[in-house]
């Protein structure tokens, strides 16, 4: 604590306090010495005394005594005697007895007597005035004694009360500088709160006063400097989860690139829904997902694919239960709003559940339902969102081009593949034979008598016969078959692992169920049948033109035969034109 008078004021309260005991050292030297003199007057008073006692006592002794003599030292030892009223009165008597004997002539006996008593008086003033001369020596020696003392007392106290202003200045100093000193060194610690508690107005206050100022600098400077470190590490914090956050979306766009790719690739929607679940489940770990498509009949929404999905989820459900597909938009159900959420997710736990109808072009195609534990944050919300745009434009293409694939490769009016299809799907088939080292059937098959119906009935009853059969024929075949129409009334079969004596059965079959074929025109029932060709590779060729070359003479000869009848081909192929019936 630095307190008190200024360093200057003590200074000057000490040479102060030292002067004013100077001087009253000095007046009462004076006075001292003022009684020293009139002690030593009276010192020599006593002296010049007992001087003129001794000589009239002499004198009188003698009876030598000469009247004016006498008289003037008795008048000196009367002003000698002033201020000793006693000795004074002693004094008076011996002149009065001296003047009696100089005055008189008396008798030889009185004057012995006074004589005597002249003797006697002389001796008592002597006596007295010896001991007034012992104690005026005495108090000159006591009063030196004094001065002496007094002087060494006021000189000692000068030094005493200087020393002590120098001790309290001292003391003073000595313990502000420390308190600064450890202010200092707590400041310099890293202790910038550390303040000097300031008292007074002296000097030392004055630098106690500069250091809080200079301390309460530091710190304001420090806080800012902290506060800007601060600040800046917020800065640097915020920048590097905006890189990180940027990046992160930066490898989720990379990856809904990915995935657009795919989907583009993808040749059906199927594939596409096929390609996704996995795919979509990296992209958005840490919840599931669920893709719903239009059932074939477009009452329900089916489950076509999803990841880490619950087996509580609703494989198909009806438009109704899902909000999203009645308010034809993205529809979120928060994790602290459980009622909001599309009964077909089922009675699931707590979490964050969204379903967003897949659109295009205006046209409802299916809906994508998410479920996360948490609430996502915005980014990834946004990220869905943009999922469900570029899936919905993906899908859309997709259906559209295999809407137009369907329309490059299928047949119009009976809806089986068409030849450029049947070209296709004989290299593929026999590839894929061949690899496996399978038989694969071509079977040609011709309505019998087909231009009678178109005549007799007319053309649209030719085409009612033309979709019975191909009807029939997508039923009588087997999953692996492909069935097509190849032209007019002539359809193609490829039949896979199909081979003798296998193949005549099924041949059979065929020849049997075509019979049970009929149109029904206008109350009459007509009746269909067809004859069948077939080659088998590689029992009698190994490339698709000679298979079907084989296949259609193998029919050329059913035709001749008698129709409604089959024929298998026998390698080599024979030569002649396909198609001449
Ligand atoms: P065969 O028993 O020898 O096969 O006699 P066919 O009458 O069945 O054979 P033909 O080749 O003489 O007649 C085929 C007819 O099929 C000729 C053509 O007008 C008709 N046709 C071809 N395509 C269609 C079609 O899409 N619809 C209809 N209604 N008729 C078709
Ligand atoms: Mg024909
Ligand atoms: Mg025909």
């Amino acid at each position: 604590m630095l307190r008190g008078w200024s360093v200057r004021s003590k200074l000057r309260l000490g040479f102060g306090l030292c002067i004013v005991l100077l001087l009253s050292m000095s007046a009462l030297f004076y006075s001292r010495t003022q009684e020293l003199s009139v002690s030593a007057a009276l010192l020599v008073n006593s002296h010049e005394s007992i001087l003129h006692l001794k000589t009239l006592e002499r004198d009188l002794e003698l009876g030598n005594l000469d009247p004016q003599q006498v008289n003037r030292q008795l008048e000196r030892l009367l002003d000698l005697s002033e201020g000793e009223p006693k000795q004074s009165e002693r004094l008076q008597r011996f002149r009065d007895l001296v003047r009696r004997r100089l005055r008189s002539s008396p008798a030889e006996k009185d004057l012995r007597s006074l004589g005597n008593e002249l003797e006697a008086q002389v001796e008592l003033l002597l006596t007295e005035e010896r001991s007034l001369l012992q104690a005026r020596q005495e108090m000159l020696a006591y009063g030196s004694e004094n001065n002496r003392i007094g002087l060494a007392l006021g000189t000692l106290g000068c030094a005493l009360l200087m020393g002590a202003v120098a001790g309290v200045i001292h003391r003073d100093l000595a313990r502000s500088v420390q308190l600064l000193v450890q202010a200092s060194h707590q400041v310099a610690q890293g202790d910038y709160s550390s303040r000097l508690s300031v008292e007074g107005g002296d000097e030392l206050s004055a630098v106690g006063v500069a250091f809080n100022t200079m301390a309460g600098q530091v710190q304001a400077e420090r806080e800012k400097l902290l506060e800007a470190q601060s600040e800046l590490r917020a800065s640097n914090l915020g920048l590097e989860q905006r890189a990180n956050e940027l990046q992160q979306r930066s490898v989720e766009r990379q990856q809904l690139q990915q995935v657009m790719e795919l989907l583009q690739s993808a040749s059906t929607l199927a594939e596409a829904v096929k390609l996704l679940g996995p795919r979509l489940s990296r992209l958005l770990p840490s919840g599931s997902g669920a893709l719903y498509f239009w059932n074939a009949s477009k009452t329900m929404l089916e489950l076509s694919g999803g990841w880490a999905l619950e087996d509580s989820v609703e494989g198909a459900f009806p438009p109704e239960d899902c909000w999203g597909l009645r308010r034809a938009k993205e529809h979120v159900a928060p994790v602290e709003q459980p009622e909001l959420r599309c009964s077909h997710w089922g009675p699931q736990g707590e979490g964050w559940y969204s379903c967003s109808p897949l659109l295009a072009h205006g046209e409802v195609l299916g809906v994508i339902s998410l479920a996360y534990p948490q609430a996502p944050q915005d980014s990834l919300v946004s990220l869905l969102r943009s999922i469900t745009e570029q899936l919905s434009l993906a899908l859309a293409n997709l259906r559209l081009r295999d809407s137009l694939r369907q329309q490059s490769i299928r047949d119009a009016l009976t809806g089986l593949y068409n030849r450029r299809f049947l070209e296709e799907s004989l290299q593929r088939e026999l590839a894929r034979a061949q690899r496996r080292d399978q038989a694969l059937s071509v079977v040609m098959l011709d309505v019998d008598h087909f231009k009678r119906f178109n005549d007799t009935y007319g053309h649209e009853v030719g085409d009612q016969v033309l979709q019975a059969v191909a009807e029939y024929l997508q039923t009588a075949v087997r999953g692996e078959d492909v069935v097509c129409r190849f032209g007019g009334e002539e359809f193609c079969l490829l039949c896979p692992t199909l081979k003798e004596p296998d193949l005549s059965i099924r041949l059979e079959q065929l020849r049997q169920g075509m019979e049970g074929v009929s149109v029904l025109f206008q109350g009459e029932r007509l009746r269909v049948t067809a004859s069948f060709g077939a080659a088998v590779c590689p029992d009698h060729a190994s490339e698709g033109s000679q298979l079907l070359l084989l296949a259609d003479q193998a029919l050329y000869e059913a035709k001749h035969g008698g129709r409604n009848t089959f024929r298998v081909s026998a390698s080599p192929i024979k030569a002649g034109p396909v198609g001449e019936r």
